[in-house]
């Protein structure tokens, strides 16, 4: 039995009517460039995540870019991230002649540690530098640990930028002010949150989009101007934007999608719960394989929020480049997400990055590797990728 890392047929084929349809829409309306579809994807979007706005555009790595441009952050600017992350994260802010300053990460749930956070703040408050924006990433699924780093950045006033390109639909515990909880969705407790609608996305579409989501209307404002090349009115331009709009075909896609996503969230929550009972049995928990670790599965109520909605579900393994070669020479996908931090990309040798030394970041890009977890997995599939994980291991 093979079992692929994402297969998107199952998913296609019973929504393909409803998308013929929504797409047939946009053809006949021959309103090609935003329009309803797109206004309406937004509201879907912004009510969805909880955010006050949403302004398509076109992807995720668009969404990060326009953001940084729309808080006009530039060269000499200091912008500080995490360094294991898909490399849009880092290539945004270097794109505007900013500079990333990388604080590890946490090796249990593979996102920014607010302490390593904390120390750069201090340092460059000491040393006269300030940061001017920070761009946490909620990585695989999981939010970071977002009640921490808001306090950061309001203790700094630093504008947060949420990557939640693998994120939407995730949710946080954040402890108000009066001590109660609030579970927030990724993307709507910074300034501004970036989603994405790659297709591998729990939310994706049928080629490139993403969304920007702000509960700020003027920076919304903002956001749409710089959308449209920083027109306002036509022609008139005050900025310099770009060309950074959704395609309305592609937002009649999302639209037909986004009911179904809270289903989708559930069968991958459930598919770890699978996978978790499986690796159990194989007796391969905490030794040799290290699981994903959901951090707020065990807060109060947490069973009724997505505190992990596992885009992907990433273990640790040792002699991982062995476990990857006989998983794909057995017939199952994996991937590993990522293989160079990004202090490390050859293209970060011009600014010192390379010589960085962030430990958490680089041995988990040694020994991590992904597992399918798409929703339509049954028991059968899940029960196989694990067989084969054990045989290794057993040998
Ligand atoms: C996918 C992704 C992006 C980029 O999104 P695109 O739509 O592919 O441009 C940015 N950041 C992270 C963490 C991602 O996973």
């Amino acid at each position: 039995m093979n079992v692929p890392l994402l297969d998107l047929h199952p998913q296609t084929a019973a929504l393909r009517d409803e998308i013929l349809r929504a797409v047939t829409e946009v053809i006949d309306s021959t309103t090609y460039i935003l329009g309803p579809k797109v206004t309406g994807l937004e509201e879907e979007i912004a009510a969805y995540s909880g955010a006050g706005f949403g302004i398509g555009v076109s992807s995720g790595t668009d969404a990060l870019l326009m953001a940084l441009m729309a808080l006009e952050i530039g060269p000499g600017d200091r912008v500080l991230t995490t360094p294991y992350s898909f490399f849009a994260t880092v290539g945004a802010i270097l794109r505007v002649g900013a500079l990333p300053v990388f604080a590890d990460i946490e090796a249990e749930t593979f996102n920014i540690d607010p302490g390593k956070m904390a120390e750069i703040l201090a340092d460059d408050a000491k040393n006269g530098r300030t940061i001017k924006a920070i761009i946490p990433v909620h990585l695989f699924g999981q939010c970071a640990d977002m009640g921490k780093i808001m306090a950061l950045a309001q203790e700094y006033a630093i504008p947060v930028i949420e990557d939640a390109a693998q994120a939407i639909g995730s949710e946080y515990p954040m402890q108000e002010k009066d001590g109660s909880t609030v579970w927030r969705k990724a993307g709507s407790m910074g300034l501004v949150g970036c989603y994405s609608f790659f297709p591998s996305k729990n939310l994706g579409c049928l080629g490139d989009g993403g969304m920007v989501v702000t509960s700020d209307s003027n920076f919304a404002d903002t956001l749409r101007c710089y959308r449209n090349h920083g027109a306002k009115p036509k022609y008139y331009h005050s900025k310099i934007g770009g060309n950074f709009r959704l395609d309305p075909l592609q937002a009649a896609v999302l639209s037909v999608k986004l009911p179904h996503l809270e289903q989708w969230h559930k069968q991958r929550q459930e598919n770890s719960r699978i996978y978790r009972e499986l690796f159990a049995q194989a007796g391969l928990t905490d030794n040799p394989v290290i699981l994903p670790k959901a951090v707020h599965a065990a807060s109060p109520d947490a069973a009724k929020h997505n505190h992990h909605i596992y885009n992907q579900f990433v273990i640790r393994a040792p002699r991982r480049e062995e476990l990857r070669k006989h998983l794909q020479e057995h017939g199952v996908g994996c991937e590993v997400y990522y293989p160079v931090c990004l202090h490390k990309q050859d293209c970060m040798k011009r600014f010192g990055s390379n010589a960085l030394s962030l430990p958490v970041a680089e041995q988990l890009a040694q020994d991590s590797l992904a597992l399918p977890i798409f929703p339509e997995l049954g028991r059968e599939q899940l029960t196989r990728v694990v067989e084969v994980i054990a045989e290794l291991y057993r040998s």
